[in-house]
């Protein structure tokens, strides 16, 4: 897999700027193709969702750190708990085996897990469950090895399979509520986290960029390319920060 680097400020402005009209699944590309120069979109795009995810936590670590604030409420009493994350603590090893096959009455269904590809082609599908069963189960008559239709009661089967192949896709840990006692499981989605964090990050970048062009008259790439600390003096200097 080609090499990830950590998104430099312009990068930054330009995944908000791609990523403002797309999807949770596409966004999570652009991040990708950004952090990953050296890898075509479509390689991305044929990754497995837990595999994605992992170079997710890893971008996000290189580029903002290992350390995750998040913030949620409590369910039941509705107290809002502020919390660390560990981003690298929520890493998983990956099963050897890319797929599996698993036997259902007299069929053999190989199962692979899901990718953004898959995610994004069921999008418009009728029936979204079953457009993803028949791209990524194949089944076959044990006896004669005949290609077969995916039954729909395997769902749940091939469902549990798809999971156990990719667990890094569904990342959940376990929460408690100090004032109620209240105790539940969450799930850390990266991609919407790391999108927050983007949409922040762009956010204020292009308030210091407004700001010291409209001192110094300096170009968007070159207030972007400063180094932070240099930039917040000139900030300072400005009177903006
Ligand atoms: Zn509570």
């Amino acid at each position: 897999m080609a090499e990830l680097v950590p998104l430099r400020p312009a990068a930054v402005l330009e995944a908000w700027e791609g990523g403002l009209a797309q999807g949770t699944v596409e966004r999570a590309l652009t991040l990708l193709a950004l952090a990953m120069p050296g890898a075509t979109r479509d390689a991305l795009a044929d990754l497995s969702i837990g595999r994605r995810d992992a170079l997710l936590l890893e971008l996000r670590t290189r580029s903002f750190g290992p350390t995750a604030p998040c913030v949620v409420r409590c369910p039941r009493c509705e107290e809002t708990l502020e919390f660390p994350v560990r981003l690298p603590d929520l890493r998983v090893p990956a099963p050897a085996a890319a797929e599996a096959v698993v036997t259902f009455g007299d069929l053999r269904l190989r199962v692979r897990p899901a990718t953004s590809r898959d995610l994004l082609t069921i999008a418009g599908a009728a029936d979204p469950v079953r457009a993803l069963l028949e791209r990524c189960v194949t089944a076959e008559r044990a006896s004669a090895g005949d290609p077969a239709a995916v039954p729909a009661e395997a769902a749940e089967l091939v469902a549990a399979e798809m999971a156990r192949l990719d667990p890094q896709a569904d990342v959940r840990f376990d929460l408690s509520c100090a004032a109620c006692g209240a105790a539940w499981t969450t799930v850390f989605d990266v991609v919407s986290y790391l999108w927050r964090e983007i949409e922040a990050e762009a956010r204020r970048l292009m308030a210091e960029v407004d700001a010291l062009a409209r001192t110094y008259c300096w170009s968007e790439l070159t207030i972007l390319e400063m180094s932070r600390p240099r930039r917040l003096a000139y900030l300072r200097l400005a009177g903006a920060a």
